[in-house]
């Protein structure tokens, strides 16, 4: 599980934020909504670097100006008091294991395209994070899933959408059938010393590493 040292070592300031991670909304080939594994072979549009911050204020069209809040760098609406806050996104995932093999999807679209992935997605607002896992399993793998406690809490810091906050949960298969949908082109197990390359998100890689050291330590 990310330890301490973990959060430390990428800490940023809101400025270092946003110059840092610019070069990282690569383009790369392949279709948006392609399916099932098929490349068209169009540009897939492309994907803007981390979160960029409003300009014009989002509730009432004002230039919004620079702002200093407990000594963070943000932009704040004069007219409305509208703050543009730019937190982490959460999101939710599963981690399936059979016969000690892991449950992988592969992404269909950008970012990342083709790579490989823990089952996870974005919470809806309003949506408690089970039930994000819980759906996101489902849409991706086909499989109906229970939960079965926490897995772990990682940070999500090389995804050029966003920076985001990626929680996995143990679940355990209770029903469906094994097909990739939605965002995903393939879905499949992999022994956990054999994975697919590359692995999609750094959050990713570091889940898979732990999990693979739980369960040499379980046997
Ligand atoms: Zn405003």
């Amino acid at each position: 599980m990310a330890g301490p040292g973990r959060w430390h070592e990428w800490e940023t300031t809101p400025s270092e934020d946003t110059r840092g991670e610019a070069a990282t909304g690569k383009a790369k080939q392949g279709t948006r909504s392609g399916g099932r594994g098929k490349r068209a072979g169009a540009p897939a549009p492309r994907v803007r670097a981390t979160r960029p911050i409003p300009r014009h204020c989002v509730l009432c069209g004002t230039a919004l100006r620079a702002i200093r809040e407990h000594g963070v760098a943000r932009r704040a609406c004069p007219r409305c008091g509208f703050i543009a806050y730019r937190n982490p996104v959460p999101a939710c995932g599963v981690i399936v294991t059979r016969r000690g093999e892991v449950l992988l999807a592969r992404r269909a679209h950008e970012p990342k395209l083709g790579a490989w992935g823990i089952p996870a997605g974005f919470m809806e607002y309003g949506e408690h994070p089970e039930t994000t896992a819980v759906r996101e399993a489902r849409e991706e793998t086909g499989l109906r899933v229970r939960l079965q406690g926490l897995f772990g809490v990682y940070a999500g810091r090389d995804d050029p959408r966003t920076r985001a906050v990626l929680i996995l949960y143990h679940a355990r298969v209770t029903g469906g059938r094994l097909e990739a949908g939605d965002d995903a082109s393939e879905v499949d197990f992999f022994p956990l010393d054999r994975l697919p390359r590359p692995i999609a998100f750094r959050s990713h890689r570091e889940a898979l590493r732990d999990l693979n050291r739980f369960e040499k330590e379980r046997r």
